[in-house]
């Protein structure tokens, strides 16, 4: 099996991802940066955001596992004490999967020129740095509202204890195949008026952001930041493609929920 490894930089991620190489290769397994099957990342959650995008198109080729080196991650979710149980599961191939939904984001031109395409792992967030964002918002083709405001957070499920959890968003279970938006300081009263709550749309609907003014955006898709103009519009989805997780024990998402934002007690 071919294997490659992302560390965050700092020298315990650095000595984690060494340590790794060297077990690994000696079980025969095979260093491979360019088609990994197995992508680990070392580091934290945001280090595995990053593995995320660098295999991003081959995602039906390539699965991610995550070793924490600081506090307990939703990704990264294996700390360096199991570091010697987890490379004896990893050499002991195949292993099994786990899968997420992920969120498309079409962003289309005004001058009928060519779109953009990204996946997202954890969400997709549009804001201006002129004024309100001001944005039609369809959803399967029907106009829903018109937001006003600072912006809007899009987020798949395994992303809603992200970005979305800090905007008042629900916390959704990875297995449902759904995506969510969030709004940023909604301009609410008589004469703007927007829902106001989080919503949860399912897999085969389509939202549709329709900006009302030629602006700049800023586009954040997880890590990565794009500013666009002269945009007609945004179009979201759960995305047809999955993320893969090499899970080798169980670990509940509801206990990843709670150890990260209650407390280290959990029973199941
Ligand atoms: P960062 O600003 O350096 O770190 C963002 C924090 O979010 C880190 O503590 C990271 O954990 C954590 N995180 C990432 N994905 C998560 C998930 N699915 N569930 C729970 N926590 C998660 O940015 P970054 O490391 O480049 O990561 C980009 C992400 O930051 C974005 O996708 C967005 O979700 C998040 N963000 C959050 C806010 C907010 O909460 N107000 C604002 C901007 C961006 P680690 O420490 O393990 O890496």
């Amino acid at each position: 099996m071919k294997f490659s490894i992302l560390s965050k930089g700092d020298q315990k991620s650095n000595e984690i991802r060494s340590k790794i190489k060297n077990y690994l290769t000696e079980f025969k397994l095979e260093y491979d940066e360019d088609e990994p099957e197995l992508a680990i990342s070392v580091g934290g959650d945001g280090t595995l955001l990053e593995a995320f995008h660098t295999y991003v198109h081959r995602l039906d080729k390539t699965a991610f596992i995550g070793i924490h080196t600081g506090h307990l991650g939703f990704y990264a979710d294996w700390m360096p004490e199991e570091l010697e149980k987890l490379i004896i599961e990893i050499a002991k191939t195949p292993f099994q999967v786990v899968e997420y939904p992920l969120l498309e984001v079409t962003i289309r031109p005004k001058d009928g020129g060519e779109e953009d395409r990204y996946l997202a792992l954890n969400e997709c967030t549009i804001k201006t740095a002129e004024g309100s964002v001001v944005m039609d918002i369809e959803i399967k083709g029907d106009h829903f509202e018109t937001f006003r405001g600072d912006g809007l957070c899009v987020s798949t499920p395994s992303g809603s204890t992200a970005y979305n959890k800090a905007l008042g968003g629900a916390i959704l279970h990875p297995s449902l195949e759904a995506f969510q938006i969030a709004e940023m300081a909604s301009i609410n009263n008589r004469v703007f008026r927007t829902i106001g709550s989080p919503l949860i749309l399912p897999s085969h609907h389509t939202c549709m952001f329709k900006p009302k003014h030629d602006r700049s955006f800023l586009f954040t898709i997880d890590h990565i930041t794009r500013t666009y103009k002269d945009v007609k519009s945004i179009q979201c989805r759960v995305a047809e493609e999955k993320v893969r997780f090499a899970r080798f024990r169980p670990f509940p998402f509801w206990k990843r929920v709670h150890d990260s934002f209650v407390a280290d007690d959990y029973s199941e």
